[in-house]
């Protein structure tokens, strides 16, 4: 469900930072949300303590640069993603998600200035037009791009401007069903929707509010439908009795979907930090054997890793096959453990792991 009345219901309290009033975006959204009071901050520290938290949204706009290219994870292959900060923060409450570590006390902050972003992305994308390689850009990072969407209708602005161009794929990726809104966009171009993927137990236990994996699977067909490529993410991938059986029938339950339309399958199996673990301390999946990374992550140990990521790996391949399937934040020695090689060897890989 994405109607007002859902996003009435999700927050009590707003806050803006005085750069945004004028901005037909914020004049909007004033609107839609007419029954709370919208209170001017000079910044998210002004906001009292007591309404830090995620029933609360800031809008403001971005300082700086809000186009960045994935961090990746030292000592691990890097898939040139590039991250758009938009919505920032998410209420779904997956137990698992990385925010829990550091955004805990945060409200749900809402980058307003469209245009600029919009002509952030122009420029990034003009200024390497000429080489001609494959960009890739997505919201998914620091919260779910579709939760908040249908309220302030950014993705629309960008799978628009991302159409004018051959090379570029821009991905909303989400946990949600939300993608009615988008289904009428004339231009899609590239326009990629992405949808975690976990097993129906996982939802239900480990997934919060997201909409359980049967939804996200038809909202994948109605979007593949109305002419959009659409992404799987296998991310967080557990370890438990079942999960041999369980991740195989949510693959078959896949077939649905056109494989013509894939534009990208990714794997990672879960990992942590330490601050997320002192959040999480209670949950079943940390009762594993797991190994730090040079990255500080916790990954389970490399022959279980192995032993998921081909399985999963092959049951896709029966349904996807030649799709672009990679795993993320892995290492090299994965890779070839996996795949027999590293991913710039693999002919349907090798566009998208080439440095941007
Ligand atoms: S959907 Fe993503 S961002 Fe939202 S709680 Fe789950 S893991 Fe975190």
């Amino acid at each position: 469900m994405s109607s007002l009345s859902f996003y009435k219901k999700q927050f009590d309290h707003v806050y803006y930072t005085s750069d945004v009033k004028e901005l037909s975006s914020f004049k909007e959204v004033c609107q839609k949300l007419d029954h709370l009071e919208f209170q001017e901050v000079v910044s998210k520290e002004a906001i009292p303590p007591e309404h830090r938290n995620q029933r609360t949204l800031l809008l403001t706009a971005s300082r700086g640069q809000v186009l960045d290219h994935c961090p990746g994870s030292k000592g691990h292959l890097c898939c040139n993603y590039h991250t758009l900060d938009l919505y920032i923060g998410c209420t779904l409450g997956c137990s698992y998600c990385i925010m829990r570590s550091y955004l805990n006390f945060s409200p749900v902050i809402v980058n307003m200035n469209i245009e600029e972003i919009l002509q952030e992305v122009r420029c990034f994308i003009e200024a390497r037009q000429q080489e001609g390689k494959t960009i890739r850009i997505g919201t998914g990072e620091v919260g779910d791009s579709l939760l908040y969407d249908p309220l302030f209708g950014f993705s629309q602005r960008l799978y628009e401007l991302c159409a004018n161009y051959e090379n570029v794929y821009f991905e909303a990726k989400s946990k949600t069903d939300f993608v009615d809104h988008l289904l009428d966009i004339p231009e899609k171009g590239n326009g990629v929707i992405g949808f975690s993927m976990n097993p129906p137990s996982i939802g239900a236990s480990e997934e919060g509010t997201a909409a359980p994996v049967e939804k996200r699977i038809e909202a994948a067909l109605r979007a593949q439908k109305a002419g959009f490529l659409i992404a799987l993410h296998f991310d967080p991938i557990f370890y438990y009795a079942k999960w041999e059986q369980e991740y195989g029938d949510l693959i078959q339950s896949l077939s649905v979907l056109d494989p013509k339309a894939m534009a990208w399958i990714s794997m990672g199996t879960f990992r942590y930090t330490l601050g997320l673990k002192e959040n999480i301390a209670n949950r079943w999946y940390l009762w594993d054997e797991f190994v730090p990374g040079k990255d500080q992550k916790f990954r389970y140990i490399q022959k279980k890793r192995r032993e998921m990521y081909r399985f999963i790996r092959k049951n896709l391949e029966k349904h996807f096959l030649n799709a672009k399937i990679y795993m993320c934040m892995e290492s090299p020695a994965m890779w070839e453990g996996v795949f027999g090689k590293k991913p710039r060897k693999i002919p349907e890989l090798c566009a998208i792991f080439k440095a941007i």
